[in-house]
């Protein structure tokens, strides 16, 4: 099995843990309607670009940029900088601000991870700022979409990309001890375009168990397993299985003909 638990599907692999093994039978293909993530993808370059450099956005106005999807590297796409990208930048560097007197710590740009239990689970956090003296730490996600993304929804659930950020950090930093998660959406449709929350290393530890249960159903998935650990939702809407999937035919089946 060579599937990847890539935090950013993990509310689509945590509910429908038989897309791992779909997935990986479906080629990746470059998508038209994926321009907004590929762009998203090219103002994160920048942002690595401005925090690694110490520099405003504005440096790359105009600036061709080239960028590949995360996992497989296979489709470069390429973005032109311009107002907007760089607006957004900004915006997520005045949030998180200039480690200082009061916002202490050691910055950490595109922080690549991998689990060292689960060495399946790997992922690339955006900004981390870790102070080592106090256990703490500030994990800032920047989402370039207008769709909002909540770190915490109504029933109180923590977004599930960003705990298993923090699982990736709590295993790697021994430290770390409390968690600032952080989402900085620019271009988010709502006046609150920073929203966080704090974890600590046991909310992480709780995850990290759901995670494990994901994969070890995946791991064990057999042909006539597959349906039955096959489960559909608004997770599916970026499944690349989806034109493979038995558990999708059937409901859309059932939706057009009850
Ligand atoms: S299409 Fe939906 S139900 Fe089917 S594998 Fe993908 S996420 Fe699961």
């Amino acid at each position: 099995m060579k599937y990847k638990l890539r935090p950013s599907g993990s509310s689509r692999w945590l509910a429908c843990p038989g897309s791992l093994v779909l997935e990986d039978t479906v080629p990746q293909e470059k998508r038209n309607d994926m321009v907004a993530a590929y762009t998203g993808t090219a103002a994160h370059q920048i942002l690595e670009w401005c925090v690694k450099g110490q520099h405003r956005a504005d440096k790359y106005l105009g600036t061709e940029v080239e960028v590949f999807d995360e996992d497989q590297q296979e489709f470069p796409f390429s973005a032109k900088v311009d107002e907007k990208m760089v607006a957004a930048v900004n915006f997520f560097l005045d949030e998180v601000g200039e480690p200082d007197s009061v916002t202490r710590g050691t910055v950490y740009s595109e922080i690549e991870m991998e689990h060292s239990e689960l060495p399946t689970l790997r992922g690339t956090a955006d900004y981390f700022r870790f102070d080592e003296e106090e256990g703490h730490g500030v994990l800032a996600d920047l989402k370039n979409g207008t769709s909002i993304v909540q770190v915490k929804n109504r029933a109180g659930e923590i977004n599930t990309q960003l705990l298993s950020y923090a699982c990736l950090l709590f295993d790697k930093f021994e430290k770390l001890e409390t968690l600032t998660i952080a989402i900085i959406q620019p271009n988010g449709k709502t006046k609150l375009k920073t929203r966080s929350t704090g974890i600590n290393r046991e909310v992480a530890e709780i995850h990290l168990d759901r995670v494990k249960s994901a994969a070890k159903i995946a791991d064990e998935a057999t042909e006539e397993t597959l349906e039955a650990i096959t489960s559909e939702g608004s997770h599916c809407f970026w499944c690349r299985a989806k034109g493979i999937c038995p558990t999708k035919g059937k409901a859309s089946v059932l939706r057009d003909f009850g």
